[in-house]
């Protein structure tokens, strides 16, 4: 897996294999990484968080052959034990049903604690912001939960109306009854409500995510505590058996995922859950018959993973069944990343699916256009290139071709004779293509000045121009090229030193 641009990047992902089992932290089983050195020998290996990039947020760190005291996982022990969430689900859902009949005058949710609030516990939450809460409201969790706004953990971008309603009618339309949303919970939000209204075929869903404040608003069989970065449930055995059920289609109803993760996350142990949720859906089903029609034996479970158009690469890589569409997935608190048309930037977040590109219709009056050629949507600027054979533009541009390069490349781009491909007008000249790419957003192809997402780079430094959190910022680990930029996990590996916490 260690391609030629991993090699220079500082630290890789090694996946778990059989038999050894990783250490856990109160986020489930770590990661093993390795620190990849120059010369291509086994470089340091070392067990760090899998959900959060940040030692701030989870300080677990150990080399992978440290001998730890009993006393020492003793300690861990206990402090995983320590960050559970105050009630079991079983204990949510209990309260959510008393809630759920209490007058609408005793509705109260604590907006300091993210807690709806049962009769008697009002005074315990003196002098914090409880509110009332509607009917309404409570069917719209994703509105009432504050957006967590970590970067470097799980930083909470929520679809537009736009998005969700297309990716919802889109999926409705190709006959799916069950959507398994990972770290989706507004598309399992718009789910219910469709539901409600009894207009469409009911749809069932099921939300994984590591956000454990939707417990409160979900039955046992719609919400699972998940860590989509090491496939883990929160609760074990109980969790996977209402994940199995869910994706046996023993009742005739066609189950696809959805998932968002944070853009921030590493690549490959996403694609790595996936495919493990894919094969337990493929073990569900009677025989091996393939949805993709080309006739091989061995199907993946039906998937769109929404991720930013500069991973394509690392995400075909992983999981090469996939295909990047045109579609411009938005959200309603991201400043930047807005749909074309009405925001100020076009979003750079796209469709990984391995659903027939042709089936996912890509709506009209937003400007996407059938290539019977391509036989997909495309961009209104996305000009099919004869020479190519492919309509070229992965930004929503118009890329041109270049015949030196026998390729078509971005519009802003210009052939250089020194260099002997084409770059920016102002690029470093003759120093070749820098493997570490771009600072920003880890993107092989430019450097950070040329980055068209500058600006969402600013947006997350300090002070007050941070306070709009940017979901996009960080980049898969073996992407993280400068020392000063380390990732968390590298950054752990140098503070340790030797010395395991
Ligand atoms: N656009 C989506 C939300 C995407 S934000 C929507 O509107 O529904 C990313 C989501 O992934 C959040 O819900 C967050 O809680 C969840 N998440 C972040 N880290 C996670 C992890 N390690 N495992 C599972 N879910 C995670
Ligand atoms: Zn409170
Ligand atoms: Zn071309
Ligand atoms: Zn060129
Ligand atoms: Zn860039």
């Amino acid at each position: 897996m260690a391609g030629a641009n991993q090699e220079s990047l500082g630290i890789r992902v090694i996946l778990p294999e059989g038999g050894k089992t990783a250490p856990c932290c109160p986020h489930g089983p770590t990661l093993l990484f390795e620190k990849v050195s120059k010369g291509g020998g086994k470089g340091q290996r070392f067990y760090a968080c899998s959900a959060c990039r940040d030692r701030k947020d989870c300080s677990f760190f150990q080399w992978e052959d440290d001998k730890v005291s009993e006393a020492r996982l003793l300690a861990r022990e206990a402090k995983n034990q320590s960050k559970r969430p105050a009630f079991t689900q079983e204990e949510y859902c209990a309260r959510y049903r008393t809630f759920a009949s209490l007058p609408l005058d005793e509705k109260k949710f604590c907006q300091d604690c993210q807690i709806l609030l049962l009769p008697g516990e009002n005074e315990a939450h003196y002098p914090h912001r409880c509110i009332a809460i509607t009917a309404a409201q409570l069917r719209r969790p994703s509105m009432l939960l504050c957006p967590l706004d970590n970067k470097k953990k799980n930083a909470q971008y929520l679809f537009t109306e736009r998005s969700s309603h297309f990716l919802l009618d889109t999926l409705a339309a190709l006959g799916y009854r069950k959507v398994l949303c990972v770290g989706t919970p507004r598309l399992q939000e718009l789910i219910k409500l469709r539901n409600l209204e009894k207009k469409h075929e009911p749809v069932k869903s099921l939300l994984l995510d590591i956000d454990f404040r939707y417990a409160q608003f979900y039955s046992q069989d719609e919400f699972c505590h998940y860590n989509m970065f090491n496939h883990h449930f929160f609760v074990g055995e109980a969790s996977s058996a209402v994940l199995q059920s869910f994706l046996s289609e023993s009742d005739g109803e066609k189950v696809v995922m959805v998932a968002d993760p944070p853009f921030g996350g590493l690549v490959k142990p996403l694609a790595n859950s996936f495919s493990l949720i894919s094969q337990t859906w493929g073990k569900l089903q009677n025989s091996g018959q393939c949805h993709c029609g080309d006739g091989s034996s061995t199907s993946d479970m039906p998937m769109i993973w929404i991720f930013p158009y500069f991973f394509e690469a690392r995400i075909l890589e992983c999981l090469p069944s996939l295909i990047m569409l045109d579609y411009q997935v938005d959200y309603d608190n991201h400043p930047l990343y807005k749909h074309g048309k009405t925001g100020r930037k076009q979003s750079p977040v796209r469709l990984f699916t391995n659903i027939c590109p042709r089936d996912i219709v890509l709506p009209k009056e937003e400007g996407y256009r059938f290539c019977a050629v391509c036989q997909r949507y495309v961009s209104s600027a996305n000009k099919h290139c004869s020479k190519c054979n492919a309509c070229p533009s992965k930004d929503g541009r118009e890329w041109k071709h270049c015949l030196a390069c026998e390729k078509c490349v971005k519009p802003s781009w210009k052939h250089c004779q020194i260099c002997g491909h084409c770059a920016l007008p102002d690029h470093p000249c003759g120093q070749g293509q820098r493997s570490e790419g771009c600072y920003n957003c880890g993107n092989l192809q430019h450097k950070q000045k040329s980055c068209h997402l500058k600006d969402s780079r600013r947006m997350r430094g300090c002070g007050s121009k941070a306070k709009s959190g940017v979901k996009h910022v960080s980049y898969d680990l073996p992407c993280m090229p400068k020392a000063n930029r380390k990732s968390g996990a590298a950054r752990r590996a140098k503070k340790a030193g030797g010395q395991s916490t």
